[in-house]
């Protein structure tokens, strides 16, 4: 611990005994010093995403049709991905958007644990990605301007949090973001695609070490155009992995 942190952690503790820390969605106190500030009432309030969705890229339908297992949506059925399929545990609204929120700003790392526990509840019962058939699990990387200005990748923890769980190898490494772009929010589906052209690369140094990789589970907190992962599933695919799998925490719909 830095001099610096420890002050921190000082006055964090101090402050704590004075203003008792509220769950940021119910105002209710926290009496246990968790490290984040959301209460295990609310996150017990995640609206989990369940069948019928669009078996390649998870879209949920609606729920009043009845759906064949392998549907595809429209997009799917006339495009196409480079990802074999994307799974997202929860939509990305109330309390879950909080969570991610108070973990990617106010860096309430703490958070990654009861989260990552969701996705491994899901990846354990969910018979659609076989985790034992996992070569290797990787997140989609920030670009390293912005890792170091955050001081983690969110996508990161959770996925080495998963890895270690179900003792599948994991890298930070292979995949790499060789620079910034702008936030895909507001963008049209065709400044989207541009937007992450040539972002994402494979670290040549790294491909020696994970050579003949033929599935793999990419891990990310939040899909919502879709767009990045398709730009990471891209080259991935060039490297010759066959089965891509996606997970998220949530999902924007
Ligand atoms: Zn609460
Ligand atoms: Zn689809």
């Amino acid at each position: 611990m830095t001099d610096n942190n420890f002050w921190e952690y000082l006055k964090e503790g101090f402050l704590s005994l004075i203003y008792p820390l509220n769950c940021e969605n119910c105002s209710r106190p926290i009496r246990e010093s968790k490290g984040y500030s959301i209460c295990d009432d609310c996150l017990q309030q995640i609206k989990f995403i369940y069948f019928p969705y669009c078996y390649q890229c998870g879209k949920p339908f609606s729920p009043e049709v009845d759906f064949e297992a392998k549907a595809l949506c429209a997009d799917c059925l006339y495009r196409g991905h480079h990802y074999y399929f994307v799974r997202s545990l929860a939509y990305y609204e109330g309390v879950l958007r909080k969570c991610i929120h108070l973990l990617k700003f106010k860096k309430q790392v703490k958070l990654v644990k009861p989260l990552a526990n969701l996705m491994i509840n899901y990846l354990s019962r969910d018979e659609l990605i076989n985790i034992k058939e996992i070569e290797l699990i990787i997140p989609v990387p920030l670009f390293k301007d912005d890792h170091l200005k955050r001081g983690f990748n969110q996508s990161g923890l959770l996925a080495k949090y998963i890895a270690d769980y179900f003792s599948i190898p994991f890298s930070e490494d292979l995949l790499i973001k060789i620079r910034a772009n702008l936030s895909q929010v507001g963008l049209s589906r065709i400044e989207r695609k541009k937007n992450v052209k040539n972002v994402y690369a494979i670290n040549s140094s790294m491909l020696q070490k994970q050579h003949n990789i033929s599935s793999l589970l990419l891990i990310d907190d939040i899909f919502t155009t879709g767009a990045s992962i398709e730009a990471c599933c891209k080259e991935l695919k060039k490297i010759g992995i066959e089965k891509l799998y996606v997970f998220t925490l949530a999902r924007g719909v």
